[in-house]
């Protein structure tokens, strides 16, 4: 009986670091694949999920309704932005392959946001390095 409850003990501090990992990876899950970390509208967490094109570059929103109202006045949203989100949603302009000037035309989305490249070569070259999501 004793080495039972010397087992539950055991188990039962196994689930709380369970729970520690668990929470870690929750907090490190701060890290989206977003533009812009808050909604342009409101100044809420942006979700994944709500998400417009401004500029060649995604900008992200805290639920749908937000979306609608920044189609309404983009330039006024993204001016109550901090200077972080607002260089967070510069589109790059140089290839991160060659260095090279881009082009608006080649595009591939990566971790949420827009990258762009000089040509088709690079872009290959991109998707290899890094599996697309
Ligand atoms: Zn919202
Ligand atoms: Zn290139």
């Amino acid at each position: 009986m004793r080495k039972l409850t010397s087992l539950l003990v055991v188990l039962m501090s196994l689930s709380v670091f369970a729970a520690i990992a668990i929470a870690a990876i929750a907090a490190d899950g701060e890290k989206k694949a977003v533009t812009n970390k808050k909604c342009p509208i409101n100044g809420g967490e942006v979700n994944e999920k709500y998400r417009a094109e401004y500029n060649g570059q995604f900008v992200y929103f805290c639920c749908s309704g937000c979306v609608e109202d920044f189609k309404k006045n983009p330039e006024a949203a993204i001016a109550k932005l901090s200077a972080e989100d607002q260089a967070a949603i510069k589109i790059n302009e140089k290839c991160p392959v060659s260095g090279e000037p881009i082009s608006k035309a080649l595009s591939v989305e990566y971790e949420g946001r827009k990258v762009y490249f000089c040509c088709e070569h690079c872009v290959e070259q991109f998707k290899k390095e890094h599996a697309t999501r």
